[in-house]
């Protein structure tokens, strides 16, 4: 979507400190971490939320949560622990509509709720 800042970030129009992509997937720090580790993952594809997850296709929606395993592995976060989360929607406060996963990590997370 020509509008969307995560697509303008994966095709590499705005900066963006990338830690990780494929030909799917990018994986980068959020710009406004809320934890030590605080990082965002999306497909290069748009997609507005998970909402949408069926317009990705099973493959590539699997292949989303390992690369976002992966990530949060090469983080050196997965022994300590880590979360992840996805909001879709305005009850989930989602702010930018393309599809985007948060690593959090790094330090002790309060309890959902
Ligand atoms: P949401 O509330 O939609 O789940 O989360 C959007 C996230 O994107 C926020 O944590 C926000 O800090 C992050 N974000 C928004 N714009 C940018 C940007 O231009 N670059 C990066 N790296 N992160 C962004
Ligand atoms: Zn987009």
């Amino acid at each position: 979507m020509s509008d969307c800042i995560f697509c303008k970030i994966a095709a590499g129009e705005i900066p963006a400190a990338f830690v990780g992509e494929t030909g799917e997937f990018v994986a980068f720090k959020d710009i406004n971490p809320v934890a030590p580790v605080h990082l965002l993952v999306i497909p290069r594809r748009h997609v507005t939320s998970i909402d949408g997850i069926e317009e990705l296709g099973e493959g590539t929606a699997g292949r989303l949560l390992s690369f976002t395993v992966a990530m949060a592995r090469a983080a050196g976060i997965a022994e300590s622990g880590y979360r992840v989360i996805t909001n879709a929607g305005p009850d989930a406060g989602q702010e930018v509509a393309h599809m985007h996963w948060h690593i959090l990590g790094g330090r002790r997370l309060k309890g959902l709720g």
